[in-house]
Order: structure tokens, then C-alpha cells, then sequence
């Protein structure tokens, strides 16, 4: 087993791995930026070292500083996590090269597989059904009308590098396909530094749908069942659920077996996600492959008990996978919220800050990733993700149940937060009967308004922030304030208030 880890990331997924590696005997290596002192994945780590000032660019993307503070202290690997480097086909080599173990797939598998177009190609050799579309990337604006007429309108331009919903542009009628082609290829080219485009149908109302997958080194490919990431907005994923309400147990063995055969074409080694869209005739098509761990992967974990985190440590290390297909039998529902310190009111605009009062749920079937704890200040340089809060149910009815209770124990002071959205979803009759697509958000909840009254218990966290405050003044002003970075120490814990 490995005696070293290094994380190459923050927040909620560090610690999250950090705990995987706890549990199994490893020590657990944190790097952060200047900002990021006193984070949470700092404070849980055996060892932390500063990586660069607060801008990503400077700091957790800088992938030969990474390596260098992992052969320095010892480590004998890295994990990525997701975001930053996970997918920096150049850093898994490098990683490699350096002698160390990336926990991931190789450099080759990513730049294969991040490539929309090759990955779609790939698929199509293999049987795998893709989204009707070019073949290939498109040449010059001719052209591109030439494919649109052959594949119909509606379609998507879609930037072959694409990721994070950037470069892709909706084409309703013919005269707009020139503008399309040239928006998308040009926010692709400052995005990526990769300007190429191709098209896909542009699919009315489909589901989001993934499979994830574990590949070892031996040949052996397990696929586990499917997550619903349809809830999105602007592209972007915001509730996953596993099982899907739509799929049953017949589609959950073809879209696993179409995963497997993704995997397989592709050489895929380690965690991976495939995901698809599925439209109203539950007919699926792959999308692209995620050649990392999702942040969604806690609901698969919560219905099928395996740790995802586990088995890529292990992958990793050359072991053979010792689940069976037939091992995996999910049991019950459950449901990720998003949490995010942004603001529902102001078109969802970060809200960093301080948390001055914050408390988590707890609970049957509750679990919490999060990357913060009260005191801390969410920085600016970062995606304002506080935590993902999962619920596990016997049934989707009570996953969702458990969902509004946890969200309604959730105690957030000083940022504002998605948790108000994601009450409203959870309430709403569409969504209650799994009746949802990718547009939900904006065509259901366009006119409903977020809840976001103040309760009585928001005024209560209020009231006992504002006290702690003033405990901690009066402290201060009679035995003076604590060391600077001792953010953990005893002295400031004494202080806290009683929890409720
Ligand atoms: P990215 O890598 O930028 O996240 P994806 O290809 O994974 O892009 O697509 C993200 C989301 O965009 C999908 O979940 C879906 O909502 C929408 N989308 C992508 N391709 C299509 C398509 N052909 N038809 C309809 N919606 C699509």
C-alpha cells in the first residue's frame, strides 16, 4: 500500500480523500494557497505545504511545483481530485515520469477522451451510440451549413475541447449558423486555446444520465448504476440522484454495458464517468467520458456502500478490483444538493465571506461533504461550493423527505446560499415525480420564486452569531487575541458557542 498521498486540490473533494486515505493507513499530504492557510483540507492533512499565491494559475494548476513537494516530502502519489489538474493530460504524464503514481489514467487515455471529437469517433467505431452529428470538426462556414441541413435543425456547435458548458452555441435557424460557428470557435480558442468545433442534433428536452466506472489494470471493467444529472443550470449540474426515475433495471444493464464498451475502446484505466443524454423515447447517446472522479460520486457510494475513493487508491496502486458486476446491487435512493455560497436573488453571484454562524446537518441517511467550517472565509479565487449535502432514502420519497429536513437543519451565517433553491425543487410536483429533463430549472422554475423568506430559525442563527461575536470581543479586550494562523487552537474552541 502506499505510505504517502499527495492531494493536489481544496475544499470539500481534498478532504474527502484525505479521509479515504486516513482510513486506509496513508498519510495525507495537503498543498494550498496563500489564502487557503487555514482551509479545512490544511487543517485535516498529516503534512501541508503552500504552493503559490491565491490566484489558481499561481498556485493549485501549478503542476511541476505540485510534483516537486511531492517528491520532497516523500509522497508516492497524487490525486488530482476533480477541476485544477484532474484532467491536465500533461500533469498525469509528468506525474508519471517523475516516478510517481497519478490517480487517474494515463496522459495518453485523458487527451483521447478530452478531445470531444476523437472520444465521439472512438464510440462510433465501437458500437456506441453517439448524438447524430458531424463527423468530424468543422472546416469552414459552407460546410457547417451543408451538416446542419443534413442533420436538421435544432442543432449545437460544440467546441471539441469543451468542458464547464463553454463553447457550445443552439442554432434554431439557418441564418444564425454562421454567427454560431464563429462565437463558439472563438470562446473555445480563448477558453481552450483550442478554436475547434463540430456539431451534434441539438436534443428537445433530454435527461442527463451517467454511468460511472471502475477499470483496473487487469482487464476488468465494472460499471455501477446510473446517476439522474438533469437538474442544471446554465449547463451545469446543481441535484444528481442515483437511481434515475426513469431508468429501469433493462436500461440500467444496456447503459452499463454501452459504458463498459466506452471504457474498453478508449484503454480506460481507473474512476471514470460516461455520460449520456437520453431523449423522450428513453433512447440514450454518449456525450463525452469524465476521466476523473465526479463530484457527484457520493450518491453512487450512498446506494451501492463501496468508496469510490478507495478503489481508485487501490486501481492505482495495481491491485485487481475485487468487486463483481453482480456485487453491485444499489439499495434505495439518493439525492445530492449542491450548496453554494451564491446568491438565488442576484442571478446566483458568488457570495464570499466570512461564515460567521455554521452549522451541518446530521441524521438518519444525512452525509456532508464539505470544505469549510465556521469561521472560515470562503475565498474569491475559487468556485464558491461550500458543501455537497446527500441524502440517502429506502425510497426516492424519502431520500427527498430527508433532503428537506437536512436542508431546513442547515444553519449558514454571513454568505448567502443556494439552500432556499434547492427546498423549492425538492417541493415542486415535476420534480417530486422524477417529470424532469435538462430544462427543468429554466422552464419550470422560471416563474416560481426561490423561497427565501426569513424564518425564525435564520433569525436565531443570527442572533447566536451576533453573540458569539460579542463573546469573542469581550474576550479579546480581557485576555488579548489569539496567535495569528492558530485558527485550530484550543483557545478559540473554548469560545465557541453551545451548539443547539
Ligand atoms: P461540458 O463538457 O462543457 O460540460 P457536455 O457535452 O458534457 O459539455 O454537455 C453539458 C450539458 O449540455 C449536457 O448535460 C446537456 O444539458 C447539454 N447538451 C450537450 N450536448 C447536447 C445536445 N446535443 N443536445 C441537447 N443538450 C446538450
Amino acid at each position: 500500500m502506499f505510505k504517502k498521498i499527495l492531494v493536489a486540490n481544496r475544499g470539500e473533494i481534498a478532504v474527502r480523500v484525505m479521509r479515504a486515505c486516513k482510513e486506509m493507513g496513508i498519510k495525507a499530504v495537503a498543498v494550498y494557497s496563500e489564502v487557503d492557510r487555514t482551509a479545512l483540507h490544511v487543517r485535516i492533512a498529516d503534512e501541508a505545504y503552500c504552493v503559490g499565491p491565491p490566484p489558481s494559475s499561481e498556485s493549485y494548476l501549478q503542476g511541476d511545483k505540485i510534483i516537486d513537494i511531492a517528491k520532497d516530502c516523500g509522497a508516492e502519489a497524487i490525486h488530482p481530485g476533480y477541476g485544477f489538474l484532474a484532467e491536465n493530460p500533461t500533469f498525469s504524464r509528468n506525474v508519471a515520469n517523475a516516478g510517481l503514481v497519478f490517480i487517474g489514467p494515463s496522459g495518453g487515455v485523458i487527451e483521447h477522451l478530452g478531445d470531444k471529437m476523437s472520444a465521439r469517433k472512438t464510440m462510433m467505431n465501437s458500437g456506441v451510440p453517439v448524438v447524430p452529428g458531424s463527423e468530424g470538426g468543422i472546416e469552414d462556414e459552407k460546410q457547417a451549413v451543408r451538416l446542419v441541413n443534413e442533420i436538421g435543425l435544432p442543432v449545437l456547435i460544440k467546441a471539441a475541447a469543451g468542458g464547464g458548458g463553454k463553447g457550445m452555441r443552439i442554432v434554431h435557424a439557418e441564418n444564425e449558423i454562421k454567427s454560431a460557428v464563429r462565437g463558439a470557435a472563438s470562446e473555445a480558442q480563448s477558453a481552450f486555446g483550442d478554436g475547434r468545433v463540430y456539431i451534434e442534433k441539438y436534443l428537445e428536452q433530454p435527461r442527463h444520465i451517467e454511468i460511472q466506472i471502475l477499470c483496473d489494470t487487469h482487464g476488468n471493467y465494472l460499471y455501477f448504476p446510473e446517476r439522474e444529472c438533469s437538474i442544471q443550470r446554465r449547463h451545469q449540474k446543481v441535484i444528481e440522484e442515483s437511481p434515475s426515475p426513469l431508468v429501469d433495471p433493462e436500461m440500467r444493464r444496456k447503459m452499463g454495458e454501452a459504458a463498459v464498451a466506452a471504457a474498453k475502446a478508449s484503454g480506460y484505466v481507473n474512476a471514470g464517468t460516461v455520460e449520456f443524454l437520453v431523449d423522450k423515447h428513453k433512447k440514450f447517446y454518449f456525450l463525452e467520458v469524465n476521466t476523473r472522479l465526479q463530484v457527484e460520486h457520493p450518491v453512487t457510494e450512498m446506494i451501492t456502500g463501496y468508496d469510490l475513493v478507495k478503489e481508485q487508491i487501490k486501481i492505482a496502486l495495481g491491485a485487481e478490483l475485487s468487486i463483481r458486476q453482480e456485487d453491485i446491487v444499489p439499495k434505495g435512493n439518493a439525492i445530492e444538493c449542491r450548496i453554494y455560497a451564491e446568491d438565488p436573488r442576484n442571478n446566483f453571484m458568488p457570495s464570499v465571506g466570512k461564515l460567521i454562524s455554521y452549522e451541518e446537518p446530521a441524521g438518519p441517511g444525512v452525509r456532508v461533504d464539505s470544505g469549510v467550517y465556521e469561521g472560515f472565509t470562503i475565498p474569491i479565487f475559487y468556485d464558491p461550493m461550500v458543501s455537497k449535502l446527500i441524502a440517502w432514502g429506502m425510497d426516492r420519497q424519502e431520500a427527498i423527505d430527508r433532503m428537506l429536513r437536512a436542508l431546513s437543519e442547515y444553519r449558514i451565517v454571513g454568505v448567502e446560499t443556494t439552500i432556499g433553491f434547492h427546498k423549492t425543487v425538492l417541493q415542486e410536483a415535476n420534480f417530486r415525480d422524477g417529470n424532469i429533463s435538462t430544462h427543468y430549472i429554466q422552464e419550470v422554475l422560471g416563474d416560481i420564486s426561490v423561497e427565501l423568506e426569513v424564518t425564525e430559525d435564520d433569525m436565531i442563527a443570527v442572533a447566536s452569531a451576533v453573540s458569539y461575536r460579542r463573546m469573542k470581543q469581550d474576550a479579546q479586550l480581557t485576555i488579548g487575541t489569539a496567535p495569528s494562523g492558530s485558527s485550530g487552537s484550543a483557545w478559540k474552541n473554548s469560545f465557541r458557542p453551545a451548539r443547539r
